[in-house]
């Protein structure tokens, strides 16, 4: 379930991250992850809701989530 819209999707259109010691990284395989669908990578409320999860300030875990994303 994606974080964010809180809608189900494949498990294949969903971006599986962690988030330890305040850092957003991709998901290791172990420990706890969440899940972003793939239309909402670019929603106005996704850094809100990673901060919150995270519990880092908004404007970190979108940067965060960018470098993700652009690293592949
Ligand atoms: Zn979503």
């Amino acid at each position: 379930m994606c974080i964010n819209c809180k809608e189900r999707f494949l498990q294949k259109d969903l971006l599986r991250l962690q988030c330890v010691n305040k850092k957003i990284t991709k998901h290791s395989g172990i420990g706890r992850s969440f899940y972003i669908c793939k239309k909402c990578l670019n929603d106005k409320n996704l850094a809100k809701n990673l901060a919150k999860i995270c519990k880092i300030d908004p404007k970190t875990a979108l940067k965060m989530l960018k470098e993700i994303i652009d690293n592949g």
